[in-house]
């Protein structure tokens, strides 16, 4: 049996960065990560934006390894005993731990059809896979308009691909936002060669030689269709990956439930990442967080809580996007449930948008708007009250980092 003063299970971006929190109190306890991907971390964002864009591969790389850990890569940990502080990989391998982090991330959702012609778009080994079949002129079924389906799309488009995209929204991003700037959003990827299929339900996919067909329904018409692709990927949400915490005794609610410390409600065990549910205190609520800048700011966190040097992670992430020549930043709740007020300076090309609920600012949306987010952020924590005539111009302010 191998043990380690720290282990990580999960090999993504949260573990490097708990890598490197540890690291800055503890040169030498032994680390050990276990990581279901054949490969060491790297950064995700690259695999929708910059590799598409010509970013070379060696860019993509942390090199967690140059920190003095141990890789078990390609394995992934079925079983947790709190007890004997050990997990079992699913090769049967032992390991034990002293501080353990859970930083097992989430997985993506699947269609009830279509096994082995779909790829769900998570993992570089994706990324390879969907390289290799869009080349010029391939049509490529995009499933899904959330944050995969629009950057994808996207990125397919500017290589010379022809995406077509199914979603069941009124727009793409539907869920971030609000319905005006969503319709613009749809004639702006038509205007870049995206046919775009909204209200639309994927009724099944079929094999056809080396072509995939796929069924269609509009969801307000009822017109059914179907279409022949050289290739699918899907983006339709993902899962976190709570299972191994539950069944070892950890309590989850929308994820693994952690404190201001990250830990977990069993003794020397953490969790951060996109599987982790924590209170923000600027929002006044737990939540769960599914981007890179939390991954990194709350796993860092967590490996200095495990080294013994851990503050409380009141941090509220900031999330962003590119599409096409139009890129966001975005912090809060960035619901297109709650009230929104658009404040243009160029309409849907360049502005903000404030998302209000109970008369606080609880999201902010800088559109082709930069060095905000410092601002957003205080703006999210002051207690107001704000309403939608007196939000307009609180933002930009000189100077907001
Ligand atoms: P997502 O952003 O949650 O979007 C899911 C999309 O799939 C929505 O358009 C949703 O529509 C649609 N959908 C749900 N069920 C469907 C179905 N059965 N058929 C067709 N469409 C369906 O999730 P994602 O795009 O898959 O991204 C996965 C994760 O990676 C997310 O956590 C995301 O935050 C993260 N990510 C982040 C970034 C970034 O920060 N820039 C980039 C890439 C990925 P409805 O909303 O109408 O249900």
């Amino acid at each position: 049996m191998e043990r380690f003063h720290y282990l990580i299970v999960g090999g993504g971006m949260t573990a490097d960065a708990a890598v490197g929190g540890i690291r800055e109190s503890d040169p030498n306890g032994s680390i050990g990560i276990i990581g279901t991907e054949a490969v060491a971390p790297y950064k995700r964002p690259p695999l929708t934006k910059g590799l598409w864009k010509g970013d070379p591969e060696e860019t993509i790389w942390y090199w967690t390894e140059s920190q003095g850990v141990t890789f078990h890569s390609g394995r992934t940990v079925r079983m947790l005993d709190p007890g004997s502080r050990q997990v079992v990989d699913d090769l049967g391998n032992i390991f034990g731990y002293d501080k353990l982090l859970l930083a097992t991330g989430a997985s993506p959702r699947r269609l009830p059809f279509g096994d082995g012609r779909v790829i769900y778009f998570r993992t570089f080994a994706d990324y390879n896979r969907l390289r290799e079949l869009a080349e010029r002129g391939k049509r490529i079924a995009v499933i899904g308009a959330g944050f995969i389906g629009m950057e994808i799309a996207a990125a397919l488009a500017m290589n010379d691909a022809e995406p077509v995209m199914f979603f069941p929204g009124e727009y793409p991003g539907n869920r971030l936002f609000p319905r005006s700037l969503g319709h613009y959003l749809n004639a702006y990827y038509a205007g870049k060669g995206v046919e775009l299929f909204p209200s639309t339900s994927v009724t099944f996919i079929r094999e056809e030689g080396s072509r995939v067909v796929l069924g269609t329904r509009n969801m307000k018409t009822g017109l059914v269709r179907s279409f022949t692709f050289d290739g699918v990927v899907a983006g339709i949400g993902v899962k976190p990956n709570v299972e191994l915490g539950r069944e070892a005794g950890l309590l989850t609610g929308n994820g693994i439930r952690v404190d201001e410390w990250l830990r977990t409600s069993i003794p020397d065990i953490y969790a951060a990442g996109d599987v982790a549910d924590f209170f923000n205190p600027a929002l006044g609520r737990r939540i769960r967080v599914e981007h890179e800048d939390n991954a990194r700011k709350m796993g860092h966190a967590a490996g200095r809580s495990m080294a013994g040097a851990g503050e409380p992670y009141n941090y509220l992430p900031f999330f962003y996007s590119d599409l096409f020549e139009i890129g966001f930043e975005a912090v809060g709740l960035v619901d297109a449930a709650l009230e929104t007020v658009a404040d243009w300076q160029e309409p849907n090309r360049k502005g903000i948008v404030y998302y209000l609920q109970d008369r606080r600012v609880r999201g902010v949306l800088l559109w082709n708007v930069w060095k905000q987010i410092g601002a957003a952020r205080r703006l999210i924590a002051d207690p107001g009250p704000f309403d939608a005539a007196h939000i307009l111009h609180r933002l930009p302010e000189p100077k907001a980092a």
